[in-house]
């Protein structure tokens, strides 16, 4: 069993050095080495996810949280973060290769997560 990075050895003073933790999570393999998703359990080495794996080499169609892959030349790369805040439903938007500008459609899935309010005291009787 590995360990896990932990948060307290990063802290001075009651700050934390993000980029430090990043960098010690990544190097455990807590985090992918490419994209930041985590992991588990930890490889205790540097290591990258299985969406990445598969982005690498998968020639079917493939699914990444983060990554669009070009289908002629294989370059992943992330899509501009505007470009993904427009997206406010399930759909379909072409993109244009970085590295050699094929055109194609990537299938935007998106995730919703819930947020209920904070708690309040039961009514009294
Ligand atoms: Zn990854
Ligand atoms: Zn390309």
């Amino acid at each position: 069993m590995s360990s896990i990075v932990r948060l307290a050895d990063y802290k001075n003073d009651d700050k934390i050095d993000w980029d430090s933790y990043k960098t010690a999570q990544k190097n455990n393999g807590e985090i992918c080495q490419k994209c930041n998703a985590y992991q588990f359990p930890a490889q205790g080495h540097l290591a990258i996810c299985f969406d990445c794996v598969s982005i690498a080499t998968d020639r079917d169609e493939v699914t990444h949280n983060h990554l669009a892959r070009c289908p002629v030349c294989r370059e992943t790369w992330r899509p501009e973060e505007m470009w993904l805040t427009e997206c406010t439903s399930d759909s379909s938007r072409d993109l244009y290769c970085p590295t050699c500008n094929h055109e194609f459609t990537v299938e935007v899935h998106i995730v919703s997560s819930l947020t209920s309010p904070p708690l309040v005291e039961p009514e009294g009787e």
